[in-house]
């Protein structure tokens, strides 16, 4: 059935990713479909890797939905700072090729860019964010994890205790693995995030809502951690990180017309997901400008 094997084909994506960055030193899908991802990719950390992360499996679940804890309006700062996070418009920087590797540079291309553009044309469109920010916190977070495992491996050498640096590892990948995840998903990385916007030859859904129907109810009343965990490949060790991360983005983000198509198909993602096993409700679509 080809909508099924598309949905699994996405999320194997996020666990290639993220084992992939888990092996060098190292959603956007609703509360469980984050910790489905994180636990499965855990499970596939090799057996090269440290005993201590290979047995944390149930804990990097638990940190899969993490940054979405901090979206809440009683820690505003919170929320307010990590909300560009999840997402990245790659239309809006089509004419930033490559993207600069550090977050200021990025702000300041947009800034420019916004200052070149007059408000008729939405000048607002290029503030860091409106554009979203996705590359730069999952490669901030991947530092960090780097960071810990260089602590960790001199620790070991200098036979120091290891216990602390062994909970920071497991967190730093457990918080790693939700925006690897939120990467897979091709309404994370488009302007077409929710609602079809500009130039539709394909009379593709413009009502807001699509965004919801496919990462939380769609995937809930389809797609299991069974059904995607022997799809995840083996890992790699990649020479570019960010490249590498960039390139999965893009490829997500090739994938967005598919999703619209889905929705636009007889069954349509509204009927798939109200069916009878279904338990993913559709009344759940959240008001923020990226649902998770
Ligand atoms: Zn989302
Ligand atoms: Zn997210």
């Amino acid at each position: 059935m080809k909508t099924w094997r598309f949905g699994r084909g996405l999320v194997s994506l996020a666990l290639t990713a993220l084992v992939l960055f888990q092996s060098v030193g190292a959603g956007a899908w609703g509360n469980e479909g984050h910790v489905a991802i994180n636990r499965v990719a855990a499970e596939r950390i090799p057996a090269s890797m440290p005993r201590f992360l290979r047995r944390a499996a149930g804990e990097i679940a638990y940190l899969g939905p993490e940054p979405d804890r901090w979206r809440s309006p009683s820690e505003f700062a919170l929320k307010n700072a990590q909300e560009a996070d999840h997402f990245i418009d790659l239309e809006r920087v089509s004419w930033l090729d490559p993207l600069p590797a550090g977050r200021y540079e990025f702000y300041r291309k947009l800034y420019e860019k916004r200052a070149a553009t007059s408000s008729a044309n939405h000048a607002d469109d290029y503030l860091p964010e409106h554009v979203g920010l996705q590359p730069y916190i999952t490669m901030e977070v991947y530092g960090r994890l780097k960071a810990a495992f260089r602590e960790y491996r001199q620790r070991v050498a200098a036979h120091q205790p290891t216990q602390a640096v062994q909970q920071a590892i497991i967190f730093y990948a457990g918080w790693l693995g939700h925006y690897v995840a939120d990467g897979s998903q091709p309404l994370h990385t488009t302007i077409q995030y929710n609602g079809w916007v500009g130039a539709n030859p394909n009379g593709y859904t413009t009502q807001h809502g699509i965004h919801a129907q496919f990462e939380t109810a769609y995937v809930a009343a389809n797609v299991t951690a069974k059904d995607f965990a022997g799809l995840v490949k083996s890992p790699e060790q990649m020479d570019d990180p960010f490249a590498g991360y960039v390139a999965y983005l893009r490829q997500s983000n090739g994938l967005v017309e598919n999703v619209y198509a889905l929705e636009k198909a007889p069954e349509g993602l509204r009927e798939r997901a109200l069916r009878p096993h279904s338990s993913s409700p559709l009344d759940g679509l959240r008001p923020d400008r990226r649902c998770c």
